[in-house]
């Protein structure tokens, strides 16, 4: 049997057993392309936790990063929640600890704790409101004016928000080691090849990255861009897996992915990359590795998820 013809069979299988089991199998757009063939559900972080919140699924087997599969069994705590591999990390969540954000919090008493959704369970406990790449600009620019902000953990989205909300922000030292390898320089050289394409940047990037760019926004938010506008070239400064959704949105357009500073190849998140078919069968089949919240923690890590969602 080929390449092509195993990953047919796996995929097969696996949507065999997940309507055996009643799941619903969701996935980022970071993830590899077979996976977000055979997914019920794709979209960005945004997406993915309003759809945890409403599924009525018994499992949910999530492929992205253990953050994410934490947000689901955070807004789902009566389903079974698979995570294809635990070890499917996030440079930025890993940024953050919550010691840390304690001592913040207790040397900013009057500060409101704003925290991407890319954080553990016991930081988002330790936060008054989530916010994705999607509605972070909308989330603060609603937020009382007299109270200080810390924001975290990636400082080029908080950089970014804080430039664009005109709010001053405490800005947690920490950023994602994908979208901060992307430099001006790979972009001015794809820009002198395809002089016509526009510039999509996720917040993520480094803020000369973002500065340079014709739209800036989360997974989604460029997607939506290339889907509807007349414009037929596109330098795709994100993670590579959002070429896969962006060229079958979009047969007839050009998406360039941008190389890493170095040259070689195109970004991708390593840990995204560690969901596979074989692993997405294998949790189905075992039911394990289930991702759970413990209760200390899961009641004040819920509020600003909640809070986020009635927000955006
Ligand atoms: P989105 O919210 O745009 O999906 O981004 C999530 C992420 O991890 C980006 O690196
Ligand atoms: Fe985390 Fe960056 Fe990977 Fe997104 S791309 S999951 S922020 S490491």
């Amino acid at each position: 049997m080929n390449r092509a013809e195993q990953t047919a069979q796996l995929q097969k299988a696996i949507r065999e057993l997940a309507s055996e089991r009643d799941a619903i199998i969701m996935a980022h757009y970071y993830t590899r392309k077979e996976i977000q063939e055979i997914a019920d559900f794709i979209g960005d972080s945004l997406a993915l936790a309003r759809q945890a919140a409403k599924t009525e699924a018994k499992v949910i087997v999530m492929c992205g990063v253990h953050f994410m599969a934490e947000t689901c069994a955070l807004l789902s705590p009566d389903k079974v929640v698979l995570c294809p591999d635990t070890e499917a990390g996030c440079s930025l969540a890993d940024s953050c600890r919550a010691a840390d954000l304690k001592r913040w919090r207790k040397e900013n008493p009057d500060a409101m704790v704003v925290s991407y959704v890319n954080t553990t369970a016991e930081v988002k406990a330790l936060t008054d409101v989530v916010v994705t790449s999607g509605n972070a600009l909308k989330i603060v620019s609603q937020l009382p004016n007299d109270r200080p902000i810390i924001f975290g953990p990636d400082c080029n989205l908080g950089a970014y928000v804080s430039k664009m909300t005109g709010r001053d922000m405490l800005l947690w030292p920490g950023g994602c080691h994908v979208h901060e390898r992307f430099s001006v320089e790979q972009i001015v050289k794809m820009k002198s090849a395809h002089p016509e394409a526009k510039v999509l940047v996720h917040p993520e990037c480094r803020s000369e990255v973002v500065e340079i760019a014709d739209v800036v926004g989360s997974t989604a938010v460029l997607l939506d861009y290339a889907a509807k506008s007349d414009e037929k070239e596109f330098i795709v400064c994100t993670e590579a897996g959002i070429l896969h959704e962006m060229q079958r949105l979009c047969p007839d357009k050009l998406f360039i992915p941008v190389p890493t500073d170095d040259g070689e190849g195109c970004n991708e998140c390593e840990y995204m990359k560690m969901n596979t078919l074989e692993k997405v069968l294998s949790c189905l089949q075992t039911m394990q590795p289930q991702v759970k919240v413990d209760e200390s923690i899961a009641e004040a890590a819920r509020k600003p998820i909640d809070r986020m969602l009635e927000f955006s």
